[in-house]
């Protein structure tokens, strides 16, 4: 099987206070997603523990003693972040789930066409982990340690793209001045945590290789397959990653609490689809994914479930067409994405 998934029972055990919406019944969700794998005779890895040195690529040395100093006991971080005495394992898990798919795939030795996928499954999320602090459920930025950790090991080309329903800003200013990493981030705008716009586009040598991709709260599937096929695959064929790492939210979803988006689960299925095709053709098969939010546990699962099948399942090729046609909030998020990024992209 091209498909292996990442996990570890401990992302149990970052417990935030009841009635918080990053609850410990996201991991009973994912490990249900796990052993159904399982039981279909697949392959699941354990993550080894990120260390200090990979962490502290990406974060400062006082937030990771900061972090590091609250294990064993819980702590507040800010208004909706917090730690429980599990969570620092949890985080240096979560974040090495992320090392640990990058390794597997770049150990493979892909044949031309095929793809070579590990997906980790992560508690707590990481995209919006800034440099010096949590934010946002977020301790570590998971996604951003572990692309440091390709770069570390060599590539020079690494893709990300970000369709949790919130902007990853963490992600993006990990790399903001960093041409060998393209950052590409569809979200719900204006929103948590208010960055994302349109003519947020990279500093310095790094400008051009962040892409933002703001879309107003209603989007639709149709909407989120349209800029697929004019923003995001166009600027990934040209760019040519030699790796795409897809930082994946179900909080998209119709039912989700949080937004106001309206992704169905068959959507987050085509979604999927179609980045393993642009992995298959561009990148020789290499793709990580990690989990970021939703917070409707049967929407998260079938979602979930529905990524997956996309993953392991036949090569399917896309449906072109919609079935249905996009909204305004669609047509609205092309024209802003093409006119703030005519000067690098979509010439
Ligand atoms: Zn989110």
């Amino acid at each position: 099987m091209s498909l292996v998934l990442v996990w570890s029972d401990r992302s149990a055990d970052h417990a935030p206070p009841a009635g918080h919406p990053e609850r410990v019944e996201r991991a009973h969700v994912m490990r249900a997603v796990v052993e159904a794998w399982r039981e279909r005779g697949e392959t699941v890895l354990p993550p080894r523990a990120a260390t200090r040195a990979e962490i502290e690529r990406i974060h400062a040395v006082g937030h990771v003693d900061r972090l590091a100093a609250s294990a064993g006991h819980p702590a507040v971080l800010d208004l909706d972040t917090y730690m429980s005495p599990g969570s620092w394992e949890a985080a240096i898990l979560a974040a090495g789930a992320v090392v640990t798919a990058v390794d597997h795939v770049l150990d493979q030795t892909p044949d031309a066409g095929t793809l070579s996928a590990a997906f980790a499954l992560v508690r707590p999320p990481g995209h919006h982990a800034l440099r010096d602090r949590a934010m946002g459920f977020c301790l570590l930025n998971n996604v951003a340690i572990a692309v440091a950790y390709a770069l570390a090991r060599g590539l020079t080309r690494i893709a990300v793209v970000d369709y949790d329903v919130h902007h990853g800003n963490g992600t993006q200013w990990a790399f903001y001045d960093d041409p060998r990493v393209l950052v590409m981030s569809a979200h719900q705008y204006p929103f948590y945590p208010q960055t994302g716009a349109a003519g947020e586009c990279g500093v310095g040598e790094g400008e051009g290789f962040t892409v933002n991709i703001p879309i107003s709260a209603g989007a639709t599937d149709a909407d989120y397959l349209l800029l697929l096929e004019h923003v995001v695959e166009p600027i990934l064929a040209e760019f040519a990653p030699q790796l795409l790492v897809l930082d994946v939210g179900f909080d998209a979803h119709d039912q989700d609490p949080l937004a106001h988006m309206h992704l169905s689960t068959a959507g987050f299925g085509r979604i999927a689809a179609r980045l393993r095709a642009v992995a298959e053709t561009s990148c020789g098969g290499r793709l990580v994914l990690a989990t970021e939010g939703g917070y409707h546990l049967d929407a998260m699962k079938d979602s979930l479930q529905a990524t997956i099948d996309a993953l392991a399942g036949p090569k399917v090729a896309p449906k072109a067409s919609h079935d249905e046609a996009p909204t305004a909030c669609g047509i609205a998020a092309l024209e802003l994405v093409r006119a703030a990024q005519k000067r690098y992209w979509l010439k």
